[in-house]
């Protein structure tokens, strides 16, 4: 360990500790550009600079160091509000701001811009440079990743991410000193599933992503912390939701989980929510044509639970690995009061290989979020069950991907005598199930999942589910209810009919 003190606050740190993140665990934070937590320190910004008093050779010496790059020793005597901390952070600023445009009013970044908040706290001076600023173009890197050259500082985050964490190294540094530059190898842009991570990392509005490009200006985003349902590592993510709709997908920092990054695939399936496939409503197929026609919820919920409790030990519920730790307890509940033990889950049919980074970032195989969390609870698969004419089954789907039920489970569901699901997409299921209701998406529910690590992860609503849409659980208990007092729940079936 080591002792030292920083603005006069003594602060005891593991040897090794940058001076960065000393500062940061006295609530000092010291402003830096390049230098990041998961990428590799190369001091090249010179924004972090601190002054610093150390005993060298017997004598005392006072010297302004680069935080990111010097380790906290014993008895160090450190400043980051010094004249000469000042000077030199207003020196960079202006360095850096020779050529960068005033593009705020029309940059995706303003309101989080670190160039643009270091100039508020720390420029304070006005410009000396009178030639005209440089002009570069924008580049499309690939990946749906936008350069604004003009904006870059240089920084080499994006470099160091792609080839130090990544491994693919598709960004490199072109040219010398003025014409310095981003760039993608020629023919090589960029492709790789974390490549948006480098919007993230990028200080200033150099990198951009098409998908938010002119959607919001951040302060009116409502960052909504949340859990990524694409794959079982369970991302912690920010969504950020205006107007009741995803803007877009943040990583949220969880050194526990996904350190600070997340898959491209995860920060974009928000886009499920407001899919065209989403289902909004209780529908029955036409048996006269494809189409889906509405069924009213009262009369449908009804339905359910008369066939349902005709059934008996004949009923049987499926889950899929997507529903939540508090959706299974609920069907659990639901399946003791109409008598069955007849309940299973329905293993993904979304996976592959894992995916090792050189960071040291997986990406699972597993394409779902609670495989732990249900096959800890239940303990028997679709592939034991014994679906018979004479079965009724109730399957509880709920997955971003309707392809997460492969085709011979969905033939196996399909030889039962009535099939009934909740969903949130028109999953091939709800194509041929006898009805179906409409759930919510993670986005507009709460919930837990068990990642694939066994760490149990909340998640509270971000939007508000279409109208229509029900909770899941809450139509579990609502069918538990049924069940328990029946004649209290007598309603019209005018839409639901066996033919
Ligand atoms: Fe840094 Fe952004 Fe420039 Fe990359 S594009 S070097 S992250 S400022």
């Amino acid at each position: 360990m080591a002792t030292l003190t920083i603005d006069g606050h003594e602060v005891t740190v593991a040897k090794g500790t940058n001076l960065i993140e000393a500062a940061k665990q006295i609530g000092i934070e010291v402003p830096h550009y390049c230098y990041h937590p998961a990428l590799k320190i190369v001091a090249s910004c010179r924004m972090c600079f601190v002054e610093v008093t150390q005993e060298v050779r017997g004598k005392a010496r006072t010297g302004l160091l680069p935080a990111c790059n010097t380790a906290a020793a014993d008895g160090m005597v450190v400043s980051t509000t010094s004249d000469a901390v000042k000077n030199a952070q207003g020196d960079i600023l202006e360095f850096l701001l020779i050529n960068h445009p005033v593009d705020c009013p029309v940059c995706d970044q303003a309101g989080e811009c670190k160039l643009q908040d270091y100039t508020f706290e720390h420029g304070l001076r006005s410009s000396r440079m009178t030639e005209p600023k440089r002009f570069k173009p924008v580049k499309k890197l690939g990946g749906g990743i936008r350069l604004y050259t003009n904006r870059c500082i240089l920084c080499d985050r994006c470099v160091r991410f792609l080839r130090d964490f990544v491994g693919t190294g598709e960004l490199t540094i072109r040219n010398m000193g003025n014409a310095n530059e981003i760039d993608i190898m020629p023919g090589h842009p960029i492709e790789n599933p974390l490549a948006t991570n480098i919007v993230d990392l990028c200080p200033v509005g150099a990198l951009l992503a098409e998908d938010f490009l002119f959607k919001a200006r951040v302060w009116n985003l409502k960052p909504m912390p949340s859990i990524d349902p694409s794959d079982s590592l369970g991302a912690n993510t920010y969504l950020d939701v205006m107007n009741n709709e995803v803007q877009r997908t943040r990583p949220r920092e969880n050194t526990a989980v996904n350190g600070y990054f997340m898959t491209d695939e995860g920060r974009f399936i928000y886009h499920a929510i407001r899919s065209e496939d989403r289902l909004v409503t209780p529908v029955q197929p036409d048996p006269q044509s494809d189409e889906l026609l509405e069924a009213p919820w009262d009369a449908a919920l009804e339905f359910i639970d008369e066939k349902m409790r005709a059934a008996g030990s004949n009923a049987i519920i499926l889950l899929s690995t997507h529903v939540t730790q508090e959706e299974i307890a609920a069907a659990k509940d639901y399946a003791a009061t109409i008598g069955t033990e007849k309940i299973a889950y329905i293993p993904n049919a979304c996976v592959t290989d894992d995916q090792t980074f050189p960071g040291g970032y997986v990406i699972p195989g597993d394409k779902s979020p609670n495989t732990k969390g249900i096959t800890q609870e239940v303990p028997s698969s679709i592939d034991d069950a014994d679906i018979t004419s004479e079965s009724v089954v109730l399957v509880i789907n709920s997955s971003v991907r309707t392809e997460n039920i492969s085709d011979a489970h969905v033939e196996k569901i399909l030889g039962a005598d009535f099939v009934f699901a909740i969903d949130v997409l028109k999953s091939p299921l709800v194509k041929h199930a006898f009805l179906s209701l409409p759930g919510r998406m993670w986005a507009e529910k709460s919930g837990t999942w068990i990642n694939r690590d066994g760490i149990a992860q909340e998640f509270t609503p971000a939007v508000i589910g279409p109208i229509g849409s029900r909770n899941e659980r809450d139509v579990l208990r609502d069918l538990t209810k049924r069940a328990s007092n029946p004649r209290a729940h007598k309603a019209q079936s005018e839409r639901v009919t066996t033919s």
